[in-house]
């Protein structure tokens, strides 16, 4: 025991390391900015450079990078709230789903589900829900946009029990009706939240906080109707409970409307009440990193191009055990070689801090860190490796070539570091050489993203031909020959060593296994899997 390892104790257990998951326009920037605002740890609105009256497009989001929006470039925020610290670490902010965000869901301990009153569940909601779901991650779930018109409080609760098999438990229930909206019920003291509403949210919401007696006296029928709700599904068994929420069983909800900021104080709340501190991690040979062992972290995210001055490649890593100090050198797990931490940061906003210590769950980013990949662990003094990050199977492929020839070298550093990035997984075809790769991705819209940035950020166009494979199976190198010369299909390499083999649909899937009765295909998704 060094004394340095009290400390490492007590700090991650004032950590809270969330991240908000959300359909986009659900309001994820505007509960960030207002939970900001909140905390104090901004001053007036728009200092986080948010996306107001944008149209979600592709091209949209490519302008807020360029703009260097919170959804973009600020990888995790921190800032204090009462006796906790938050890291509020960023999903991206575009609607495909892409592996990117599925390495941010790994940093954190616990998730803010928010949810458009008037839509439900939308389909980024459900996927970034189910990851948080194979991950383990609780979720505390926020309706947002109660100040308009939308579906009942009950009914959305319906939704979620069903859809997501989560038990929603509310801890705010809201006083009127969606459009209507009087104020919130708090669950645990029974009292009122009575609002008086201010526009655009710039400044924190005014709101008095009221007892039972004079909650009815000023709102009548409508206090009364919010009673008996929560009486009703608290009879039924809808009440919060903090193992279930843990083992991720069940949800607590919230309400409100970030624009105005409403309810944005309970969510801030419940992010430091219910979320779990930073614990202990679980490494590759199935044992714990101890938050008291020696340093070690892992680098959940890697992005180029935050600065186009500088064009900077910054990795981002969450610190899973002991103290983190600027220029300390640690050991980098895969090649075994040290790494001097000089130049380490914590982004907020445009903005770039030094940070001099950090403690489990934070989040640093490394500049310059050209050797780091995601997955990668760096410890001092105890070796550790943590577990890699799991990879998704692809749905669609595009064949990549170069629409410039005399940008070679851009092109094959770009499509490095993009690979790396996870905006699309890189393949090498036998058939078609190094020269034309295939990209994969869970979304198509990552394809776009990808060809965007190939241009802007490494001055090398592209174009995209679509390849029609529906199916991804596995199999062995032994077969790959035999199988690769088979009609309707191509065997490829991922970036990450992975042999697989494309198929157009499972109907031409059956037929070559039919034909090849002896070698192992196994099935491992696609667009058209089962
Ligand atoms: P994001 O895509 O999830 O980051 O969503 P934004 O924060 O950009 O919000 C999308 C739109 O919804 C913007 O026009 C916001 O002003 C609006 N919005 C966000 N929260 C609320 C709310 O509580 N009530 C209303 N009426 N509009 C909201």
């Amino acid at each position: 025991m060094t004394v340095d390892d009290v400390p490492a104790r007590d700090e991650s257990l004032r950590r809270r390391t969330i991240a908000v998951i959300s359909h986009p326009d659900a309001g994820k920037s505007t509960l960030t900015e207002a939970m900001l605002l909140h905390a104090r740890a901004i001053s007036e609105a728009g200092a986080v450079h948010g996306k107001r009256g944008r149209a979600s497009t592709v091209s949209d989001w490519m302008e807020i990078e360029r703009r260097r929006g919170i959804s973009i470039s600020s990888a995790a925020i921190q800032f204090p709230f009462g006796d906790t610290v938050i890291n509020l670490v960023d999903t991206p902010g575009h609607s495909d789903f892409s592996e990117d965000t599925y390495r941010v869901l790994s940093a954190v301990d616990a998730a803010i589900m928010l949810i458009d009153a008037a839509k439900g569940l939308e389909p980024q909601t459900m996927r970034l829900f189910e990851v948080c779901r194979l991950r383990g991650i609780p979720i505390i779930t926020m309706i947002n946009k109660w100040d308009r018109p939308g579906r009942t409080a009950l009914s959305l609760l319906d939704e979620i029990r069903d859809r997501t098999e989560l038990l929603p438990t509310p801890l705010t229930w809201p006083v009127g009706e969606a459009g209507y909206f009087r104020g919130l019920l708090d669950v645990s003291t029974q009292r009122m939240q009575r609002f008086a509403r201010t526009s655009g949210g710039a400044t924190v919401a005014d709101w008095d906080d009221i007892d039972a007696e004079e909650a009815l006296a000023s709102e009548g029928e409508l206090w009364q109707t919010a009673v008996d709700e929560v009486e009703l599904l608290q009879a039924d068994g809808y009440e919060h409970d903090t193992d279930t929420f843990l083992a991720g069983i069940s949800t607590p909800v919230y309400f409100g409307a970030a624009v105005h900021n409403i309810g944005v104080h309970h969510a801030l709340e419940a992010v430091s009440a219910l979320a779990p501190p930073a614990l202990p991690r679980e490494t590759s040979d199935g044992a714990q990193r101890a938050i008291d062992a020696p340093f070690s972290a892992y680098v959940f995210k890697v992005q180029t191009g935050l600065d186009s001055a500088h064009r900077d490649r910054i990795a981002f890593m969450r610190v899973c055990s002991g103290r983190f100090e600027r220029g300390m050198t640690v050991t980098h797990e895969r090649t075994g070689r040290p790494f001097a931490t000089k130049y380490a940061h914590q982004l907020f906003g445009r903005d770039r801090e030094t940070v001099d210590e950090a403690w489990p769950g934070d989040v640093v980013g490394l500049v310059n860190a050209t050797m780091l990949r995601p997955g990668d662990t760096l410890y001092d003094a105890e070796p550790v490796q943590f577990p890699e990050m799991p990879r998704f199977i692809p749905e669609h492929f595009r064949v990549v070539r170069s629409a410039d020839m005399s940008k070679h070298k851009q092109f094959r550093k770009g499509l490095a570091s993009l690979d790396e990035e996870g905006v699309v997984q890189l393949m090498r075809s036998e058939r078609r050489g190094d020269g034309e790769p295939i990209a994969g991705a869970v979304g198509p819209l990552q394809f776009e993203v990808f060809a965007a940035r190939m241009e802007a950020e490494f001055s090398a166009p592209i174009r995209l031909d679509a390849l029609p494979y529906e199916t991804v199976c596995d199999i062995d190198a032994d077969d790959a020959e035999v199988l690769g010369r088979e009609r309707e299909c191509e065997v490829v390499t991922r970036s990450d060593g992975r042999m697989l083999m494309l198929v157009s649909n499972s109907y031409r899937l059956r037929v070559v296994q039919r034909l090849h009765p002896d070698r192992r295909i196994t099935i491992l998704g696609g667009a058209d899997a089962a």
